[in-house]
């Protein structure tokens, strides 16, 4: 074993030292890095979670969640991130609430800044997830969570039979707008330009959706209403003409940005700056793994997230057993 290296269970008597090695660096707090913080500690692997300043993921700003299995009533975002928070701690995994700086996987063991304050781990898991990008105005950030959304799977199901609009010309805001039309009364779907980017298949699909159609050439400039979403200011890129749309919720689907800027020259990602993966969680450096959302845009949901944190968990344990 590597000298100063902690086993868990031992934090109390060996965890204040500053120059400690941990076996895994859990970086990110969301559903995939708690659930690999879970399977590390109970197969008895010293865990530090790096769980930024702001911890939990995107689960944080969502309020009901009624998909993650185990809870038939529903369960709050924030609530759920807070049991598996509470979940890891029982394990004796070690939280610090701060962001990485920047990362060292130049040389083992790797090295992870919070700071200037430097922390060891002979793995890391790199779980720091995605967000969704948002338009910036400043009435969608008041009404988020209120009919304003940028997950259809998560909230879709609050607008039975009412009237939504999706924003955004990819593959996500069809698949928003095809997801939605199986619960909603009618989706219209704004889009910035003339042509949709999404893939040839899923353009077919929602022409052929009698209960989606599209505004062309339009931008939302305004989210309309007080306590929740009643509408949206909507206007005509072209002519400059503005328009109110009555509407009970907004879909906003203009992509997601994975949040991969600390692992710059560091990992392979791809040119969207996802980073690439092997053999389902490895990445380019070896012991270095990842899980969730920030290789995932394809589910892109709490539980699938969880999943691959289990499985990165498992992988970092088997090549840590390997190493010894
Ligand atoms: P995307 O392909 O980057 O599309 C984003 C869309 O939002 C574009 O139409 C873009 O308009 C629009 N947009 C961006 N910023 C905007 C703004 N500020 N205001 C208004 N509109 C804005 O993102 P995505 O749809 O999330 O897809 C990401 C990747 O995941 C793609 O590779 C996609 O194929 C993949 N994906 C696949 C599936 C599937 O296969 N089922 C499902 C989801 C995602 P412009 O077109 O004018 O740029």
């Amino acid at each position: 074993m590597v000298e100063g290296l902690i086993k868990a269970g031992e934090f109390q008597r060996v965890c204040r030292g500053d120059r400690l090695t941990y076996d895994i660096i859990v970086i990110g707090s969301g559903p995939a890095g708690l659930t690999a913080a879970v399977y590390a500690t109970r197969g008895n692997l010293s865990t530090l979670v790096i769980a930024g300043s702001q911890y939990g993921g995107q689960l944080m700003l969502t309020t009901e969640v009624e998909n993650y299995p185990g809870f038939p009533s529903g369960v709050q975002g924030p609530e759920l991130m807070d049991l598996m928070i509470k979940q890891a701690e029982r394990f004796d995994a070690q939280f610090i609430y701060d962001d990485v700086s920047r990362v060292d996987f130049g040389g083992r063991p790797f090295r992870v800044y919070t700071g200037e304050k430097e922390h060891l781990g002979r793995s890391v898991i790199i779980s720091t997830g995605a967000s969704a990008r948002w338009l910036g105005l400043e009435s969608e950030e008041k009404l988020r969570g209120r009919g304003v959304s940028s997950c259809a799977t998560c909230d879709g199901h609050f607008f039975k039979d009412k009237d939504v609009l999706v924003v955004g010309g990819g593959d996500s805001a069809m698949e928003e707008a095809l997801f939605l039309s199986r619960l909603v009364n009618r989706v219209r779907v704004i889009h910035r330009r003339d042509k949709l980017r999404a893939s040839k298949i899923m353009q077919e699909r929602a022409f052929k959706n009698p209960k989606i159609d599209f505004l062309w050439d339009s931008v939302v400039v305004d989210v309309l209403g007080g306590e929740k979403v009643e509408g949206a200011r909507v206007r005509n890129v072209k002519t400059g003409e503005e328009k109110d749309l009555a509407c009970d919720g907004v879909f906003i689907a203009i992509g997601h940005e994975p949040n991969t800027g600390i692992f710059k020259n560091q990992l392979e990602m791809d040119k969207k700056g996802y980073i690439k993966v092997w053999d389902h969680t490895r990445s380019s450096v070896e012991g270095i793994f990842v899980a969730g959302d920030v290789h995932d845009y394809r589910y892109r949901q709490a539980v699938t997230a969880a999943g691959f944190g289990c499985m990165a968990a498992m992988d970092a344990e088997k090549w840590l057993e390997a190493q010894d």
